[in-house]
């Protein structure tokens, strides 16, 4: 059977990220992004070889952008294109793993939009105009709480009330699963030690962040909670902060719940604790030129990565490793051994020169001889995404 091509789509409220992915080659055959849907600005980018591309498509919403995107596909695929993924933010307690879409699961994903507001229905707009453009293919969705759906119950509760669990659905959920799950699986491999018999931390840092204890194979615990707010600090996200804030706030400066939202999710993290920027590159480069806030910003990012990690390590039975990915984990040599520094009760210590090469797609393990593994693993979820699209056909 000749290799198979899957087209990855990730839906945002006013873009689309997509990616076409051959089962046999690691390089996606097209890639790119179609942004500022709904607007006058609207464009498409594409990626195809080593060649760039855009198209302006002005007012095009989600379905005009796709229909845009279908001859590029249908070029890259020869023709054969055999299904399509879609990344869904989240699958509640319904979902625990992809699943083919049909019209009860298209419901169970519009019951869900309570929980996350912004990201469901921007999610279901792709599959809708998929479903409408591309009716003859098989659409699969990859949600990115599945894989946390194996924690533990004293791992996912919040001490509250219980009411609000049995009949808000209030717990925590976890995001970045179809990330952890690639990268344990990857681990594991490059390591010569089966998934199903093996124990790892996880830190994926992109924009948002979040840490993972996987074992056996399975999520146990992770950072991010109810929704991607809970956990680490992030490019523009507080991570966790006093829960009493909100009243503090609201009490004391008058703001409504409409600011402290946009305060907590788009001013903080980073960007907030720096003035400068969200952008982790940029804040290495301030800091080299004496930047208090920047260098503020890196020492408190790395501290409290490292405090996560310490906590996830109460989750795992023995540690195999800890890996980083995500843009962050994938390219800062310096965010690593920051962080690394403070696992010393860990056993932890990475070795300089390895920890200096593995950067922009190189993978490897950094750890000082004798220490536990340290890895560097890329990230690939379109390539997850499109292995469980796969998997259903
Ligand atoms: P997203 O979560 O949007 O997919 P990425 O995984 O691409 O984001 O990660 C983006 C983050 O990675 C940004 O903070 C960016 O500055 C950081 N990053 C990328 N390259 C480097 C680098 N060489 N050094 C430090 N940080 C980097």
């Amino acid at each position: 059977m000749p290799a198979r091509n899957i087209l990855v789509i990730n839906c945002g409220s006013s873009s689309i990220k997509f990616a076409l992915v051959n089962e046999a080659h690691s390089q996606f055959s097209l890639s790119g992004l179609a942004e500022r849907l709904g607007s006058p600005d609207a464009v498409l980018h594409w990626q195809r070889g080593g060649e760039k591309d855009s198209l302006m498509i002005p007012g095009a919403d989600h379905r005009a952008a796709l229909s845009q995107l279908l001859p590029l596909v249908q070029g890259a695929a020869g023709g054969k294109l055999h299904g399509i993924g879609h990344r869904v933010v989240h699958g509640g307690e319904r979902f625990t793993q992809a699943q083919r879409v049909d019209t009860s699961v298209l419901a169970a994903i519009r019951d869900t939009a309570p929980l996350a507001p912004l990201h469901n229905p921007a999610n279901l707009q792709g599959i809708e105009a998929a479903l409408k453009l591309f009716a003859d293919l098989p659409q699969v969705v990859v949600f990115d709480t599945a894989f946390h759906q194996t924690l533990p119950e004293h791992a996912y509760r919040y001490a509250l009330p219980e009411v609000l669990y049995r009949e808000h659905g209030v717990r925590r959920y976890g995001f970045h699963g179809t990330s952890h799950r690639f990268v344990s699986h990857r681990a594991a491999q490059m390591s010569e030690l089966s998934v199903g018999d093996s124990s790892w931390l996880s830190a994926h840092l992109g924009n948002g962040c979040s840490t993972c204890a996987i074992v056996d194979g399975q999520s146990r615990d992770t950072s991010m909670g109810l929704t991607p707010l809970e956990g680490l600090v992030m490019g523009t996200r507080s991570g966790d902060v006093d829960p009493n804030l909100h009243s503090h706030l609201a009490r004391t400066l008058g703001w409504d719940l409409a600011q402290i939202d946009r305060m907590l999710n788009q001013d903080a993290g980073l960007l907030g604790l720096s003035g400068l920027s969200n952008d982790m590159r940029s804040l290495e480069q301030a800091r080299e030129q004496g930047h208090a806030g920047a260098t503020l910003a890196i020492e408190v990012f790395c501290y409290r990565l490292a405090k996560s990690l310490a906590a996830m390590s109460c989750a795992l039975p023995r540690l195999d490793g800890l890996i980083f990915t995500g843009g962050i984990g994938e390219n800062s040599p310096l965010i690593r051994s920051k962080t690394v520094a403070h696992l010393r009760l860990l056993g932890l210590a990475l070795d300089k020169e390895a920890n200096a090469r593995c950067i922009r797609g190189v993978a490897g393990s950094i750890q000082a001889q004798g220490h536990p593994r340290v890895l560097v693993v890329p990230t690939n979820e379109e390539r997850q995404i499109a292995l469980d699209t796969l998997a259903l056909l």
